[in-house]
């Protein structure tokens, strides 16, 4: 084997490729890919989910109040189900089986994007090395979407991008410094802990650094309880949030080290009997580039509630501007500057002012500093990677350009959108022309609330047909019709669960009584669906005994001049249910 070169390059052609596989840049890629896009995932770790993943164990938050729908509802209720006792390595092999087991995508993990092909303003080809095989990958594609949280695309094709904080007076933004300057928020090794039975000692490491009292801790909530969630352990907003990486990382251990020596040897901290579970040696990122688009959202678009035509994803999280100085700053860590919930996100912030193919999801899209602090949380950037993902979509299907997408087809990508499942503030999902044309009638009930469009609760709006065991909905159509899809649309129990993020996030920490998680009471488990021909004929064309999920799509063709959603079992104590969507198409 001698002389034998190792170094191989594997070439790839796709139409859609995503560069980091965070929560942002799995959702773009599995949207694409469903959508039947030839599409390909570039991730430089080994498992997926970026600050959410195992590697950092960041809580995965959103709008107050108003929980996000879409895949990452479908990602959280699948671990709900299958994670009773909350497991990061089953977590992992959630996310993981989303990317690996999905129709049209490839995943190429451990694999570290690191260079680009450029044709003038148009990238035609990255590549990226394989930590594990020792080979480059090569990927060419009509799109390209740069997930990677640090955009590392930016530097590597020229697309315009802005670090740090804007002066107060470029967008008049109230929060914002006087003086533009080049801080960031810092980086976090998170510590979890766990419960048991008898006291715990700790014999810290020589290099870790001491706290002898709680003046040294002041401001950083560390009396230790199930909860307590230590991102505060932050360093790196007044370096370059890229380049100083590792050298922060080394700070970053010193401290996470130095504040579990503090809760167990200096004093009672409630942490008697908890040992040391998990030290993240990843640090997880909060900021760095962010992108410049064709629009660049602001604090005032998140204060205006974001009324924007080309909405396509929403926030709803404070604006939550950390001390760049982090850990070494005494005072309050964070200042949670409010926002409103929900606030609209434009296509516009998607997309390169001026690579033509480039798209970003995740906290590297076109905001200010200010904005950013609130679009950054994961369930935010799980949405705008699905807006991305179906951006992608309607570019490579029509043969346009990202910016096309805006210019002509933002009803078209909103409407697909609310189709999967994403609720776009102020507007409406269209049903289908076979619904709207039909009777729709019930065993009991007002069954016209299936079709209107709104599917949560909304305000005064129940937007629900609440129906029990044996209940029954169904369209009456006009002739014997050939139907392609039913799709439905369950309760998951959003208006509760948004408050206080109940029964949503991996742990912090394992306490002995670990809280275990189920499939939300409010959701059906048991239906099938019936359809009669134009003989009188009635069969079973679909049963679910064991449904878990709040979208639901039957994608089995077949004729009938009606059809029949029936209930079979409910789950919860109430006898009934709620069902926001049945619509046939
Ligand atoms: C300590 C901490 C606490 C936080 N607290 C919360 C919280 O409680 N709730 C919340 O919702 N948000 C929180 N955030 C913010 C949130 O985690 C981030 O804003 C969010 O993860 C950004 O999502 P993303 O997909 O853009 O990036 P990431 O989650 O960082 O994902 C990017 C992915 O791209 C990969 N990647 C990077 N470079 C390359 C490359 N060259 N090639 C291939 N792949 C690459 C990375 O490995 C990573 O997996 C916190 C952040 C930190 C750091």
């Amino acid at each position: 084997m001698k002389g034998e070169s190792i170094l191989s390059i594997i070439k790839h052609k796709v139409e859609f490729c995503v560069v980091g596989g965070g929560l942002a840049g799995m959702c773009a890629a599995i949207t694409a890919a469903r959508h039947g896009v030839k599409t390909l995932l570039m991730q430089d770790r080994p498992v997926l989910g970026g600050n959410a993943s195992s590697e950092i164990r960041m809580w995965v938050c959103g709008a107050h109040g108003n929980l996000e729908t879409g895949l990452i509802e479908e990602i959280r209720l699948e671990n709900l189900y299958r994670n009773n006792y909350p497991n990061f390595s089953i977590w992992d092999s959630i996310l993981y089986e989303k990317v690996k087991f999905q129709k049209n995508l490839t995943v190429l993990l451990n694999c570290s994007c690191n260079d680009a092909e450029m044709d003038g303003t148009h990238i035609k080809s990255i590549k990226g090395w394989q930590l594990t095989t020792q080979d480059w990958h090569e990927v060419e594609a009509d799109i390209f979407a740069d997930c990677s949280g640090d955009s590392v695309l930016a530097p590597l094709t020229g697309a315009e991008f802005r670090m740090g904080r804007e002066a107060r007076a470029e967008f008049k933004e109230s929060i914002a410094p006087v003086q533009a300057d080049r801080r960031t928020m810092g980086m976090s090794c998170l510590i979890q802990a766990r419960e048991t039975n008898q006291p715990q000692k700790f014999i810290p490491p020589a290099w870790a650094n001491k706290y002898p009292d709680e003046e040294s801790l002041a401001h950083r909530s560390h009396r230790f309880f199930p909860n307590n969630n230590f991102w505060w352990l932050e360093l790196g907003g007044e370096n370059d949030s890229i380049k100083d990486t590792e050298e922060l990382r080394d700070e970053l251990l010193k401290i996470a080290f130095g504040l579990w020596d503090h809760i167990k040897n200096y004093g009672d901290h409630g942490a008697e009997n908890w040992v040391l579970e998990w030290v993240g040696f990843l640090p997880g990122k909060r900021e760095s580039r962010r992108y410049v688009g064709d629009h660049i959202m602001t604090q005032n678009d998140v204060s205006a509630a974001g009324k924007f035509k080309d909405i396509i994803a929403y926030g709803g999280w404070s604006m939550d501007d950390h001390h760049p100085a982090g850990f070494d700053y005494r005072g309050v860590p964070t200042i949670f500057h409010p926002a409103p919930s929900p606030f609209g996100i434009p296509y516009r912030c998607l997309y390169s002012v001026n690579i033509d193919n480039l798209m970003f999801a995740g906290r590297n899209i076109s905001a200010t500093h200010s904005a950013m602090s609130s679009t950054r949380v994961m369930a935010t950037c799980a949405l705008l990677g699905q807006a991305v993902g179906t951006g992608a979509m309607l570019a490579v299907k029509k043969g346009i350009l990202p910016r096309g997408v805006s210019q002509k087809w933002v009803p078209e990508l909103q409407q697909a959108l609310m189709d999967d499942d994403c609720w776009l503030p102020g507007l409406r999902r269209s049903v289908s022309k076979i619904s709207a044309e039909s009777i729709v009638v019930a065993s009991q009930g007002d069954a016209e609330v299936l079709r209107n469009g709104d599917e949560r609760e909304l305000g005064d709006d129940d937007n629900s047909w609440i129906a029990g065991e044996g209940d029954w909905a169904e369209y009456q159509l006009s002739r014997e019709t050939e139907l392609q899809e039913i799709r439905l649309v369950f309760d998951s129990n959003l208006v509760y669960r948004g408050m206080n993020n109940r029964n949503l996030n991996m742990v912090c920490n394992f306490p002995l009584d670990m809280p275990k998680y189920q499939t939300p009471e409010t959701i059906v488990r048991g239906f099938h669906i019936e359809a009669e021909d134009a003989d009188g004929k009635v069969s079973t064309i679909y049963c679910a005994e064991n449904n878990y999920q709040r979208l639901v799509r039957i994608t089995k063709p077949f004729t009938a001049k009606r059809v029949r959603l029936v209930i079979d079992a409910v789950r919860g104590k109430s006898g009934t249910n709620k069902i926001f969507a049945f619509d046939v198409k």
